[in-house]
């Protein structure tokens, strides 16, 4: 089987899962989701017109005064009387207007003597000023938010101030994360021997925090056909997305991809033109998509920006889950790059983006100094200082 390119298996992942069924929610648990219908308006913004100043609600066309202060208005009152001929009102900020009056004659361009009013001489005043007009935000029936826009902080207060307590969203993704290796302890457990404590578990659990997620850490497998099988079988039944990290490689303990064929999955890929991150496994088993994950740490953490995560956003009805590539300035040379796709670590400075010089794909204590990748396509040519590359974000 040839190596697809990143492009590629990014699609063909993504054309793995199928978005999640919509559900309505609190407003606060849309948080880090997708906006699943079109939601709408239910009653008009400002209710009322509205006073957008402290001062005086009048009649321009009794202008310039004076007026008798009759009536008050404060936010929260419902609509106060009419105002008298010659009469204004006492009125502050987001309070109703009084019946007939139609401008507010600014605080600060008021001049008062007990209860008679004057403006000013320099007020510019004109029909209208410092009123909200009731519907002038959106009126009932208005689009607020459009089925796949994000669930931002500011779209959350539209949607109450437009009616709702609840929105449609797609349901959570739930994401089961195995390991693989005779060779994996649980983080914090003693290490006698050769043992490593297990990273990429709680590492890809804290990548999908602020997604649609539902993170289950379905712990530890040793490398055996039969409990591996076993083990993915029973993540299946739960799982909308198993993420196995490690034994992908082709040595003779890496049997990952064949405890999959055990259990009964259909395998789509196994391999991508990248670096670092080349065996990286797709494909379903029955409802869910399988991904995995390289074991090696940096390959794991790469290949979890570049697939996992946008799975997980395609699921949760996110309509462009890729990472977003941005520009940055490189600070220091690279070198001709192979005949894969690399992510080379680096660390923002300012514009500048500085590669990190340890490229062992083993050495974490570099990686966790990383904030992006460079990416560099197949075949790319040497680069110089002051030349600019494509990055993306990972932390
Ligand atoms: P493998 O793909 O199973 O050959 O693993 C590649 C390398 O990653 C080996 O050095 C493993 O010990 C290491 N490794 C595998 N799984 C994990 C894990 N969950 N956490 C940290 N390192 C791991
Ligand atoms: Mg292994």
């Amino acid at each position: 089987m040839t190596l697809l390119s990143v492009a590629e298996a990014q699609a063909r992942v993504l054309a793995l899962g199928q978005v999640r069924p919509e559900e309505a929610v609190p407003l606060v648990e849309a948080a880090g989701r997708w906006a699943a219908a079109d939601v709408v308006a239910r009653r008009d913004q400002p209710a009322a017109d509205l006073s957008a100043m402290d001062g005086y609600a009048l009649r321009f066309a009794e202008g310039p005064g004076p007026w008798t202060v009759g009536l008050e208005s404060k936010a929260g009152t419902s609509l106060p009387l009419p105002l008298a001929p010659g009469e204004a009102a006492r009125i502050f900020t987001g309070a109703p207007m009084p019946q007939g009056a139609d401008t507010v004659l600014i605080q600060e361009d008021a001049m008062r003597e007990g209860p008679v009013l004057r403006r000013a001489a320099a007020a510019p005043a004109r029909p209208g000023e410092h009123v909200r007009r009731r519907g002038s935000d959106f009126t009932t029936g208005t689009r607020l938010v459009a089925a796949g826009e994000r669930w931002t902080p500011a779209r959350i207060a539209l949607a109450a101030i437009g009616g709702h307590g609840r929105v449609p969203v797609r349901q959570r993704p739930r994401v089961v994360l195995l390991s693989t290796g005779d060779e994996l302890v649980a983080p914090g457990e003693d290490t006698p021997g050769v043992a490593l404590p297990a990273s990429n578990a709680p590492m890809l659990h804290v990548l999908l925090a602020g997604t649609a997620a539902r993170v289950t850490d379905g712990g530890l497998l040793p490398d055996r056909m039969d409990a591996l099988a076993e083990g993915f079988r029973r993540a299946g039944e739960q799982a909308d997305v198993i993420v196995t990290t490690g034994g992908v490689s082709v040595g003779d303990h890496d049997l990952v991809r064949p405890a999959f064929m055990a259990a009964g999955a259909a395998l789509d890929f196994w391999r991508v033109a990248m670096r670092p991150g080349k065996p990286l496994m797709a494909g379903r088993l029955g409802d869910a998509v399988v991904l995995g994950l390289p074991g090696n740490p940096v390959s794991a953490l790469v290949t979890a920006h570049l697939f996992l995560r946008p799975l997980v956003d395609h699921l949760a009805g996110c309509p462009m889950p890729l990472p977003t590539i941005s520009r940055a300035i490189l600070a220091a040379p690279l070198p001709v790059s192979g005949g894969r796709a690399e992510y080379v670590r680096g660390r923002m400075e300012g514009e500048r983006v500085q590669p990190l010089r340890e490229r062992d794909s083993a050495v974490l204590l570099a990686t966790a100094a990383a904030d992006v990748l460079i990416v560099r396509p197949p075949h790319a040519s040497a680069l110089a200082p002051g030349e600019s590359v494509d990055i993306v974000r990972i932390a």
